[in-house]
């Protein structure tokens, strides 16, 4: 694959925030080739030959884990995974403590994920190598968002002019930020959908319409994204019982009947089946795209790594 011209050109992905809608449609066209070269069979490249990448996790994670550590090895990097949940942390190593270390091994890319907001940023001063943030508490998770968004362009042809519904759980969730930032940027109109104990609050002045009631919110949106019941970062009570959450804000046919009728159903997963999303609902190829999410993560990923190395691999 010829080298391209990337004119994204910062030296960490934190977030969306800050982003400019031309950045990410640089990545976003990338990302389009790298789907095609995932689906031969012959794959990998030497793009980054040479570079180390770090998969540091500080909360444990599947999906996203093995999407990165794909991407990276798909793009010829050398790629180790720490999970350091298991073994610093629990010795009483500081964040910083873990950076300096990790800096001293002199890798070439960090893609972390924490459970504190802002921890990523924190790290991403204390290392020379570019960092990637991939899920810091409730705030961001910006390869989520770009992999969505491909996802959406792929299935529906754009993005600026659609009604987007983000619905459940906003209040913990770092997706729905990423996203709602994200798809304002490109051109999007947002819903967000949720009890009133789960919306989320400072996002007046944000230009996104806010319900508590599911069937008036859907009723005529283009894309009905569902998020995940975060209960382990809930302390209390938000919910009534997991039952009386899916009667009133679970997917199911008929609640997504009010939307268009080529609506796209997506989910970043896990899912909680019969909680915020009728597993029937979620299995319909025709209109679930959960899928195809999962597929674009690795192409994201790969683009966002491709971006952020340019300088190491000798780029100005
Ligand atoms: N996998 C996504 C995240 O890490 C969504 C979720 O966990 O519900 O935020």
């Amino acid at each position: 694959m010829p080298e391209p011209d990337l004119a994204f050109r910062r030296q960490h992905l934190l977030g969306i925030e800050g982003l400019e809608a031309w950045e990410i449609l640089d990545l976003l066209e990338r990302a389009d080739a790298y789907v095609e070269l995932n689906r031969q069979t012959a794959k990998k490249l030497d793009l980054l030959r040479g570079l180390t990448q770090v998969n540091l996790f500080f909360e444990t994670s599947t999906r996203t884990r093995t999407s990165f550590e794909l991407a990276g090895k798909r793009l010829g990097a050398d790629v180790v995974n720490m999970s350091v949940g298991v073994s610093a942390i629990k010795k009483g190593e500081t964040l910083i403590d873990t950076a300096m270390t990790l800096n001293a091994m002199h890798p070439d890319v960090l893609v972390v994920r924490h459970h504190e907001s802002g921890a990523v940023a924190l790290l991403a001063r204390h290392v020379r190598c570019a960092v990637i943030n991939a899920g810091d508490g409730s705030h961001e998770h910006p390869t989520q968002a770009l992999l969505d968004a491909l996802t959406i362009r792929r299935r529906k042809g754009r993005i600026a002019g659609l009604t987007v519904a983000i619905c459940g759980d906003l209040l913990h969730s770092r997706v729905a930020r990423s996203n709602i930032l994200l798809l304002l940027a490109l051109g999007a109109r947002v819903r967000l959908i949720g009890p009133p104990t789960l919306l989320l609050p400072h996002v007046e002045g944000w230009g996104v319409e806010m319900h508590t009631d599911m069937r008036r919110g859907l009723t005529g949106v283009d894309v009905v994204m569902m998020l995940r019941l975060q209960t382990e970062r809930m302390q209390g009570s938000y919910v009534p019982s997991v039952r009386e959450y899916f009667h009133y804000y679970g997917l199911t046919y008929d609640k997504l009947a009010l939307a268009s009728p080529d609506a796209l159903v997506m989910h970043p997963g896990p899912m909680n089946r019969g909680v915020e999303i009728d597993g029937v609902v979620a299995d319909d190829i025709d209109r679930s795209a959960i899928l195809d999410q999962v597929e674009m993560g690795v192409a994201v990923r790969m683009a966002v790594l491709e971006a952020l190395t340019h300088r190491a691999r000798g780029g100005n």
